[in-house]
């Protein structure tokens, strides 16, 4: 006698989404995703992918700006000028995108998932409603994403009044870009339009930017911007976003107000949990509509799991994807461990980037993790002096006796790249011995890593706060 195949219905086909598919259907399932705009979802069509692909352009262009320094001399002309080109770079980013959602459809449909393209809502624990289609299963995985929040008084129009999902629509490169909020979003936007040409003018609430980073990172980032020429508007907060003439004036606190050409609002996230039945389904959200789940992904429901942004446990496609893996795991019988957000690496694609992993100097220094910590500037690595990076840093933190790593920050060009042996590191419960006793190539940025981890090992363990 052979047993029904377990039915997994999964609303949303982002990292969360298909990513759970593919285990699911690995682990012998029979998966449908129900998903509206397209496999890889926000994630690959409008927010990561995008933003991440604009991004190399701008670093390429900030590239082109270090070639003097280099002791090169761009051909044609004795000033010789490169520009951003509005609409090839957006077609670029668009034709990414679609390929790349292009590859997981095809990735997902090879493992046998079934796909519908509409709109779902849940009509009970155990279905999923779409598009006059009822798909009913055992495991229901809710993974809608979240959507930009936008000002009460400044709407998003699609033209001048910009959230992150609609910049690609321009046909031109924003003149003059106010850019309302300095997390990373923010950040992240406002470093590659600065790169690309934009004037660009940042807007944050706070004393300084990326007020929730480690602050000697947001220090740096800070010093690169205002160097560059961004207009840095620490402490303000925007109330107002209107559109007057061929422009916007957004209107601070303080009645100040900031003329530009266009205006991105970067004020966070909210989750895409509305009208989907879920209330109704007895699945329990929190005060600001995120899906309330544990480690294992599951809901107040039993058979109803919940994965990434909807569920607001730390908005990333890595731990989206995790969250999603993990509920199948679980849902399916399978031996899991439950998600370890202290592992989670994490990158700010600024210009230079912020990479980080494990325990924060804040929580460092309010005592809560005894740790010591050595900061060795980028600047005495001979590789970054070859490439003229003088902005940045590589942070250890280890465990005071054992020398066990705990965390780390990284300011540098491709930080996101060289992040990973402190994340294995930490993994694999490894000490900074291990990593100082690790070959690394002469000469690398990555040599700043083993070179940290020497010098945390030659401090006496209460030499350093
Ligand atoms: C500008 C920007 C840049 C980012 N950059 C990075 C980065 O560099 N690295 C990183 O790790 N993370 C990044 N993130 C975060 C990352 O994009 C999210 O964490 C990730 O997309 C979350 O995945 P998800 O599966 O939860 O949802 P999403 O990717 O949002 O996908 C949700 C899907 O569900 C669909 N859906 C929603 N409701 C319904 C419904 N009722 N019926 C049918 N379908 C529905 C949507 O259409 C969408 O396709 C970035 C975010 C932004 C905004």
């Amino acid at each position: 006698m052979t047993l029904p195949r377990p039915r997994v219905a999964i609303l949303g086909g982002g990292p969360g989404g298909y990513e759970a598919a593919l285990v699911a259907a690995q682990l012998g399932a029979e998966v449908t995703v129900i998903d509206e705009d397209g496999l890889g979802g926000a994630c690959v069509l409008t927010d990561c992918v995008p933003s991440k692909t604009l991004i190399e352009s701008s670093s390429t262009m900030t590239s082109l700006g270090r070639a003097a320094s280099l002791g090169l001399e761009l051909a044609d002309g004795a000033n010789p000028v490169v520009e951003a080109d509005a609409p090839a770079l957006n077609a670029r980013i668009k034709a990414l995108a679609a390929a790349q959602s292009n590859d997981i459809a095809e990735h997902v449909a090879a493992e046998g998932v079934r796909v519908i393209r509409a709109r779902g809502r849940l009509a009970g624990p155990h279905v999923i409603e779409a598009a006059g289609t009822r798909v009913e299963a055992d495991t229901v995985l809710i993974a809608t994403g979240a959507s930009p929040r936008a000002l009460p008084d400044g709407v998003p129009d699609g033209e001048r009044i910009l959230t992150c999902r609609q910049l690609y629509d321009l046909a031109e490169l924003p003149a003059e870009l106010i850019v309302v909020g300095s997390g990373v979003t923010g950040a992240e936007f406002a470093s590659a339009y600065q790169a690309l040409g934009s004037q660009v003018t940042l807007v944050s609430s706070r004393e300084r930017v990326l007020p929730h980073e480690d602050k000697d990172a947001a220090v740096v980032t800070e010093a690169v911007f205002r160097r560059r020429g961004m207009n840095v508007l620490g402490r303000s907060r925007a109330e107002a976003v209107h559109r007057k003439g061929d422009g916007v004036l957004v209107t601070l606190a303080d009645g100040r107000q900031v003329a530009g050409s266009h205006c991105l609002l970067t004020v966070g996230m909210a989750p895409s949990t509305a009208g989907l039945g879920l209330a109704e389904a007895g699945v329990s959200l929190d005060s600001r509509g995120f899906v309330e789940v544990d480690r294992v992904s599951r809901t107040s429901v039993p058979g109803v799991y919940a994965a990434g942004d909807c569920t607001g446990v730390l908005m990333l496609a890595s731990v989206a994807a995790m969250q999603g893996r993990i509920a199948m795991w679980h849902a399916l019988g399978e031996a899991v461990q439950p998600i370890r957000l202290t592992h989670v690496a994490s990158t700010i694609f600024t210009d230079p980037e912020i990479a980080s992993v494990g325990v924060s100097q804040a929580a460092v220094d309010r005592g809560e993790v005894p740790a010591r910590a050595v900061k060795l500037p980028l600047a005495t690595n001979p590789r970054a002096k070859m490439g003229g990076f003088r902005d940045g840093f590589v942070k250890v933190f280890a465990r005071p006796g054992t020398g066990m790593v705990l965390g780390g920050v990284i300011v540098a060009p491709r930080a996101s790249e060289l992040i990973l042996p402190l994340s294995i590191a930490i993994d694999r419960s490894l000490t900074v011995d291990d990593i100082a006793h690790t070959f690394s190539v002469y000469p690398s940025l990555s040599g700043s890593v083993t070179e940290a981890a020497r010098t945390v090992m030659e401090f006496a363990p209460d030499a350093i706060a």
